[in-house]
């Protein structure tokens, strides 16, 4: 059982401290989903290097970055077209860190299989103070994965050595390139056209969204001349920036956008004219042939996007966990009518349904990072993340820009203003619910998972054995009740679903997407409180299921007006402080 917290109130700001040391609910997870010993101790070394390197040393330096963004000097002064983006100092001190840190290359400086929940605790570590730096670096592991799979042998093992390098001066970054002008989201609308020239290929084209975009290998998509319309005669690329020699590879950064956050990483936009490039795995001969036959030319493209949604809910929970930590010092420390403001009651319950909410999205990203742990077997794995990451990335980023408002409003007046550190944050949030696909169409996506691949029975049965294992304490029974009726009446539902008009079956997948995300969520956290209960006889975690379960999930009369629930009036202590309860103080 961890120790209480100090009281918050002690900190003068989360910068300068040790995050990790602050997240009890981070480490009790990495025990739930690393239960060999060897793996959770090379994650608590790993991840709470983090702790330290992000809060002291890495939180600060963004701050300077968010105030001097990246400029594009495109000519120089003769006139020629160079292409050079300048950073500001602290921009690139931050990532020289991380990548002598292993951000993108910790297998290689470990020498060993790094589990994916260590990947995920560090990104969201990460994200807590630059989602933008998450942004470059998580492209480059994205990258680099796809490279790996899919290069040709004769280039594979160079760039894959560049993108993992654990050196500043050598290492590569990675970026991808798929939204153009006339739509992201369609993409089969892009018009980039791949030409063969022998086993390589030229692209052509313009690329609207290109973050990084100073990055050195980009994953892009283009159609290999003759190939049909749509998404699937589109293909994969692997497309370096600057030829052998180091001249530009018939790229040109055209301009950087005028972005609201995300400050630090370059978005720009891009014109391919002859850029030369690989074909990410097939037959490169009949490059044309196989997108139109078996469109799977996109879904090299797809496992790097899926990577990177999931990528993007953790910058939502980063965000949304920096936000509470802020917001719990400032009111501990803020005082109005002669007392702190963590005292009033609704300023209480802001904070404990910050941390809350923060909990449940902890419970659902995790899971997927863990999938193989929770799942039968591998093949039902495989669906859960299939359908969890859409649902992860649609509900944590949504959520962190009411966490990042919500926190903002806790600092008054002082929290709109740049000296603080929450404007910040709630600028970056709201690139999260757009980029690597806007909240409509991931809710598109869970349908396609539940019509294509009937990834929900993979979903209920992890429900089904979270509810199960959340086992038969008392405190429990009423929340467990909820949701288990929920989930019965949720997939009824997906039944009928299937057979409505279209045009109505449409108009409800968001709604769909939220329940399921709801109905997930609550059973992971009963999950978990069962698991503390058994093992500990701590309540704490129960509280907070049953906050969230009473919250999201139940019927509330009169939202919940006459409900007498106490909980964060008389537990705000430990729930804050993640200090042990116990189950006779949690109303039955
Ligand atoms: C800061 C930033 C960085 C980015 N970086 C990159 C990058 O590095 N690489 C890259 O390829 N892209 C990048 N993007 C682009 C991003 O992925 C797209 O903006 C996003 O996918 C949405 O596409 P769009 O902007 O064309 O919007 P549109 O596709 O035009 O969508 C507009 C609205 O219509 C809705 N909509 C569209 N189709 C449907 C439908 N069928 N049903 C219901 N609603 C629908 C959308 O949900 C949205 O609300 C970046 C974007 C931002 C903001």
């Amino acid at each position: 059982m961890h120790c209480m917290l100090p009281d918050y109130a002690e900190h003068d700001q989360a910068i300068g401290l040790d995050w990790y040391a602050l997240d009890p609910n981070l480490s009790s997870l990495l025990d739930r989903h690393l239960p060999d010993p060897i793996d959770r101790k090379f994650a608590e070394e790993h991840v709470a290097e983090y702790g330290q390197l992000v809060g002291k040393v890495l939180a600060s330096r963004a701050e300077v970055t968010d105030a001097h963004g990246p400029v594009l000097n495109r000519y120089d002064r003769w006139g020629y077209e160079i292409g050079e983006v300048v950073h500001h100092p602290t921009w690139t001190a931050n990532k020289a860190d991380l990548i002598r840190t292993g951000f993108v290359g910790l297998e290689r400086l470990a020498g060993r299989p790094v589990p994916a929940v260590v990947t995920a605790a560090r990104a969201y570590l990460l994200s807590q103070c630059e989602t933008a730096a998450y942004c470059a670096l998580g492209m480059t592991a994205g990258a680099a994965d796809i490279v790996e799979r899919y290069a040709p042998p004769e280039v594979r093992d160079l760039l894959v050595s560049r993108l993992t390098s654990l050196d500043p001066a050598e290492a590569w970054e990675g970026g991808m390139f798929l939204t153009e002008r006339q739509g992201g989201s369609d993409v089969g609308a892009n018009t980039t056209t791949a030409v063969a020239d022998g086993d390589e290929w030229l692209l052509f084209g313009d690329k609207h969204f290109c973050s990084n975009v100073d990055a050195d290998v980009f994953i892009v998509l283009a159609r290999p001349q003759g190939a049909p319309g749509g998404t699937r005669g589109l293909a994969t690329f692997i497309v370096p920036s600057r030829r052998p020699d180091g001249s530009p590879n018939g790229f040109t950064i055209k301009r950087l956008k005028p972005k609201l956050g995300t400050v630090g990483v370059p978005t720009g936009e891009v014109s391919l004219d002859g850029a030369r490039g690989w074909l990410a795995g097939g037959d490169p001969a009949r490059a044309s042939q196989q997108a139109a036959r078996d469109g799977r030319g996109i879904n090299r493209m797809m496992e790097m996007v899926n990577g990177s949604r999931f990528g993007v809910a953790l910058m939502g929970l980063g965000i949304h966990r920096r936000c509470f930590l802020e917001a719990a010092i400032y009111a501990g420390r803020r005082t109005q009518w002669g007392q702190r403001i963590d005292h009033y009651p609704l300023v209480r319950e802001t904070l404990v349904d910050l941390l809350v909410d923060l909990e449940a999205g902890m419970s659902v990203a995790f899971e997927c990072a863990g999938a193989l742990r929770g799942a039968a077997d591998p093949d039902e794995a495989r669906l859960l993340r299939r359908i969890l990451i859409p649902l992860a990335k649609m509900r944590c980023t949504r959520v962190a820009l009411w966490a990042a408002s919500s926190a903002l409003e806790v600092f008054g007046g002082n929290g709109y203003m740049h000296d603080w550190p929450i404007a910040r944050q709630l600028r970056d949030a709201q690139c999260h619910t757009i980029w690597e696909g806007t909240e409509n169409i991931l809710a598109l996506d869970v349908r396609r998972a539940i019509r294509a691949e009937s990834a929900h029975l993979a979903l209920g049965a992890r429900v089904d054995r979270a509810l199960e294992a959340a086992g038969a304490h008392r405190v429990l029974a009423g929340a467990k009740d909820v949701v288990a009726n929920l989930r019965r009446d949720a997939w009824q539902a997906i039944s009928m679903l299937a057979q409505a008009a279209e045009d109505l079956a449409l108009v409800k997948a968001r709604t769909l997407a939220e329940v399921l995300a709801d109905i997930t969520e609550a059973a992971l956290l009963l999950e978990e409180a069962g698991g503390c209960l058994a093992a500990e006889g701590d309540a704490r975690k129960a509280a907070v299921a049953r906050r969230f379960v009473a919250r999201k999930l139940a019927d509330r009369p009169l939202r919940g007006l006459l409900d007498p629930d106490r909980t964060v009036l008389d537990l705000f202590e430990p729930i804050l402080r993640y200090g042990p309860v116990e189950p006779g103080t949690v109303a039955a």
